[in-house]
């Protein structure tokens, strides 16, 4: 059936699963699916699989239950929360990109990469998200170390709020400082005693952004880079380094994030269109975790066909 047919006989009812809109994968040398519009993408989410609160079951369903029609698992540094999500999106009638966030960084800014539908036993990504995995662990270690010669706070109430496998990151030190009663959430962790003008940060192992986007593409993956003027969080590339990103192979910019403001989203919609870039737009939901709401920011349907065209692995529906 050709692109579109089904579009034009049926409107989309957003409120509808994807696989009722796109109907069944079509199977063939270009077999990729058509997304009308209309149909309600979010790419990036978290869940307990690194730092979001809820389990990668709970925030597919969470998803379709907020009516979106596709979603993407996106945890950092790992993938052990894509089979939980994809058996609960087979149940849940939603479609689900299986994608990470790699922790990257140019020179001492920190810069988040997003890769969809890479082959997940890549050896090069894998080592390399192992690697940050494992010195997050000992970053972690260091940072409560810190925070106890003046708060109490030892590593076990760190490890009490998570789970086996998580990746480590600030906001589980947050949890702990939140159980512990020293501070009321997550965000006044961050605004106090996690900011990096603390003294109480230490910084992790991750790698250089250009390696891990060459790492992406030969793992097949699709590598968007995340939020990427989020000055808020910290300090941010210029233009130079993602058009440096653009030369090793990046394919989008995630322009619509809560953390932009409409100047960065202005600025990034330039850049993407000169450098032939991509545009998506997410929500970056943690759960309880943090403010951002589901579908809040989302993606246009043909920027998804694009992805799933790029990426080696399916959507899966
Ligand atoms: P880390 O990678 O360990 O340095 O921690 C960074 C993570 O903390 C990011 O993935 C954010 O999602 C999360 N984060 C940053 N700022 C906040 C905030 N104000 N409230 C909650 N989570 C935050
Ligand atoms: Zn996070
Ligand atoms: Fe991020
Ligand atoms: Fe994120």
């Amino acid at each position: 059936m050709p692109c579109g047919t089904q579009a034009a006989a049926d409107p989309p009812d957003p409120s509808a699963s994807v696989s009722a809109v796109v109907g069944p994968r079509p199977t063939g040398p270009v077999a990729h699916a058509h997304y009308p519009e209309g149909v309600l993408i979010d790419l990036h989410t978290h869940s307990t699989a690194s730092d979001g609160t809820d389990a990668p079951a709970q925030v597919v369903e969470d998803a379709a239950a907020a009516g979106l029609d596709v979603v993407a698992l996106t945890d950092h540094d790992t993938t052990a929360g894509w089979a939980d999500a994809a058996q609960a999106a087979t149940r849940s009638g939603i479609a689900l990109v299986r994608g990470a966030e790699i922790s990257a960084r140019s020179g001492h800014v920190s810069v988040h990469l997003l890769s969809y539908l890479h082959d997940p036993t890549h050896p090069d990504l894998l080592a390399e998200t192992e690697r940050t995995r494992v010195d997050r662990v000992s970053r972690a270690r260091r940072m409560v170390e810190r925070i106890g010669e003046d708060y109490p706070l030892t590593w076990e109430d760190v490890l009490s709020q998570t789970e086996e496998g998580t990746t480590i990151g600030r906001p589980h030190i947050a949890d702990a400082l939140v159980a512990t009663g020293h501070v009321s959430d997550r965000s006044a962790a961050f605004a106090t005693i996690l900011h990096p003008g603390t003294g109480y940060y230490v910084p992790h192992y991750a790698p250089d952004v250009l390696d891990a986007v060459r790492a992406v593409r030969a793992a097949g993956g699709v590598p968007v880079f995340a939020h990427p003027g989020a000055d808020g969080r910290g300090r941010v590339v210029p233009d130079a380094v993602i058009e440096q990103m653009a030369d090793a192979g990046l394919l989008g910019l995630e322009v619509h994030h809560r953390d932009h403001s409409a100047q960065q989203v202005a600025r990034l919609e330039d850049i993407a269109h000169t450098l032939g870039l991509f545009v998506t737009g997410s929500s970056d939901y943690h759960g309880a975790g943090k403010p951002n709401r589901l579908g809040e920011n989302t993606t246009a349907p043909r920027v998804l066909e694009t992805i799933e065209e790029l990426g080696t692995l399916d959507v899966i529906r």
